[in-house]
């Protein structure tokens, strides 16, 4: 069983169930957070802090430090709240613009559970995926091919995520190119279109939405779709967030370098 003033701080940390000091004694506030959070989680209400009440209130502080976890924290997954816990909770509220107040509350839920940076799983862009070129200090990009066994060339292109096209447009570089800023603030883009793609700038995408076809305009070697991806405004290595959908196909020899969903 947790001590008396572990149950007021993680009662307090949860929701704000808990609004008194954390001094370890059972008063008429403590009481009524036991009450509170029997009753918010499907629990008898008896204000009686038994078995039940004590393993459900490790198990939400133990969901929480998951959640946290999976937004990029290193927390013991123990459903006690200490100070790690509540670092995280204020440095997460901090990134997200929430009031930092240390309680996760449902404005904090809300952000835990949306989809984030390091939880999207982009979905490859062509189909038939060949990676003719990898992702290096020269090449901030992965470079995509074909084969006539992979699919052929002029493949369709497809959206990796849910976004809103912000450019479509050419240069002598990047040949006909296409941009598209997603729901979390990453850039995906696409170079090299066959011609220019037919979806306008401001359209929003879903995806896997078809929004072009492999080409070779612009400066390239090759039929091929040279694909990057900007995060906090810096170009990472699409193949750390790229996944392979189990519809897509994948050549012999990039099997061991990409992903799987
Ligand atoms: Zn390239």
């Amino acid at each position: 069983m947790l001590t008396i003033k572990q149950r007021q701080l993680n009662l307090r940390t949860y929701y704000y169930f808990y609004v008194g000091n954390i001094d370890g004694i059972v008063g008429p506030q403590t009481k009524t957070a036991y009450k509170n959070f029997q009753k918010y989680t499907g629990l008898v209400v008896d204000g009686i802090y038994g078995k039940n009440t004590n393993s459900k209130l490790i198990e939400v502080i133990k969901d929480l430090q998951s959640k946290l976890n999976s937004k990029g924290y290193n927390l013991a997954v123990d459903g006690i709240v200490g100070n790690n816990t509540l670092n995280a909770i204020k440095d997460f509220q901090k990134k997200n613009s929430l009031s930092v107040d240390g309680i996760a509350g449902s404005k904090t839920y809300e952000k835990l559970n949306e989809e984030s940076i390091t939880t999207t799983k982009y979905r490859f862009p062509v189909n038939y995926i060949y990676v003719s070129q990898g992702y290096k200090s020269s090449h901030l990009a992965v470079d995509l091919g074909w084969s006539s066994s992979d699919g052929g060339k002029n493949q369709p292109i497809y959206a990796c995520y849910d976004g809103v096209v912000t450019i479509n447009s050419y240069a002598s570089d990047t040949g006909n190119y296409i941009a598209i800023r997603h729901d979390n603030g990453d850039v995906s883009r696409y170079l090299h279109l066959n011609q220019r793609s037919s979806v306008s700038v401001g359209t929003r995408v879903r995806k896997g939405e078809n929004i072009g076809i492999m080409g070779t305009t612009g400066h390239s070697t090759g039929n091929h779709l040279h694909f990057d991806l900007t995060k906090n405004g810096s170009r990472v290595n699409p193949l750390d967030y790229l996944y392979v959908y189990s519809d897509q196909r994948v050549s012999d020899s990039s099997k061991n370098l990409v992903r799987y969903i």
